[in-house]
């Protein structure tokens, strides 16, 4: 997918536009400079142009904000990311909102909330749900009249995976099911599931007995675990346990390894998409 970019930024290239993108990083949380790093290296390794801003832990939000309106004015920045978790001293809600609709590839500001859920494709499809949708579509699985479960509700994930499920189009038309930690008897309901995919942040909570046989099982969880083993003295795990699952799935994606790296090519994806309706604009 990283490939098929590379005709699209020559043809932007032609008309003088480089795709740009800037992420903001408040804080020291490791994981999330880890993922900082990871999205300026794939920007680098595909030809996109790419600024990392670090703010200390105890910035401001009018401090963020005023970040935000600059990067917001800056003609090279076609994409901006605000990495989350923020500081509690500063509401996300509030950054989220600040950075421009047309810059906004994460997909989180509530014009591209709306857009994706009635299906208008100016709108940025969060990444993380768009890169489990193109794994799906990709691999050669209709996802046409299937019953899709997904576990976890949370804006970033599991929202908008159902509204991209539910869409008229290829990776759409699924019968979709949204589980949160209200659900009662949700083994009962995973089990019913075609295409399960697993958004809730418990080191391996869903196990084999809880997967229809034959099922295609997305584990977006992404879970740092105790490992004195190992030289980092952590590794990581999904929420899917997945020696069990894949024994009983007919599909099954690991971590580290499956969503993650889609979730990066998807924001590549959204930078370019940026980049070009701007210059359309
Ligand atoms: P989140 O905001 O914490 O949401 C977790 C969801 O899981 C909530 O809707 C919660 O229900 C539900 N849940 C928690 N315990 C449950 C239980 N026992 N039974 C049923 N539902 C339960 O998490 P998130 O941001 O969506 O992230 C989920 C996981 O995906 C995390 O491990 C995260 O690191 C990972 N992730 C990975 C990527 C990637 O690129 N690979 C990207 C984003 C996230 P309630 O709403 O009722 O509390």
């Amino acid at each position: 997918m990283r490939a098929e970019l590379e005709g699209e930024l020559r043809a932007l290239a032609s008309r003088g536009v480089t795709p740009g993108l800037a992420a903001v990083l408040v804080g020291d949380n490791p994981a999330s400079a880890t993922y900082v790093r990871m999205k300026g290296k794939a920007c680098e390794e595909t030809g996109l142009h790419h600024e990392t801003v670090r703010l200390a832990k105890e910035t401001t939000q009018a401090e963020l904000l005023a970040l935000v309106d600059r990067l917001n004015a800056d003609p090279k920045i076609h994409g901006i990311l605000v990495q989350l978790p923020l500081p509690k001293q500063i509401d996300s809600q509030k950054v989220l909102r600040r950075v421009a609709p047309a810059k906004d590839v994460d997909g989180f500001h509530p014009e591209n909330v709306g857009k994706v859920s009635i299906g208008d494709p100016t709108g940025f499809r969060p990444a993380t749900p768009f890169g489990v949708q193109q794994l799906l579509v990709r691999s050669g699985i209709d996802t046409t009249g299937k019953h899709a479960v997904i576990v976890g509700r949370s804006n970033i994930v599991g929202r908008p995976m159902a509204a991209l499920l539910l869409q008229d189009g290829p990776g759409g038309n699924a019968t979709v099911t949204v589980c949160h930690s209200r659900t009662r008897e949700i083994k009962a309901v995973t089990r019913l599931a075609d295409i399960l995919i697993v958004a809730m942040g418990k080191p391996e909570f869903v196990t084999g007995d809880m997967i229809k046989p034959g099922a295609v099982v997305i584990d977006v969880g992404t879970n740092r675990v105790d490992d004195p083993a190992t030289k980092k003295g952590y590794r990581l795990v999904g929420d899917v346990k997945f020696d069990e699952a894949k024994q009983v799935a007919g599909a099954i994606t690991p971590v580290p390894g499956g969503v993650g790296p889609m979730t990066i090519t998807m924001l590549l994806f959204n930078t370019v998409q940026a980049a070009r309706q701007w210059a359309k604009s």
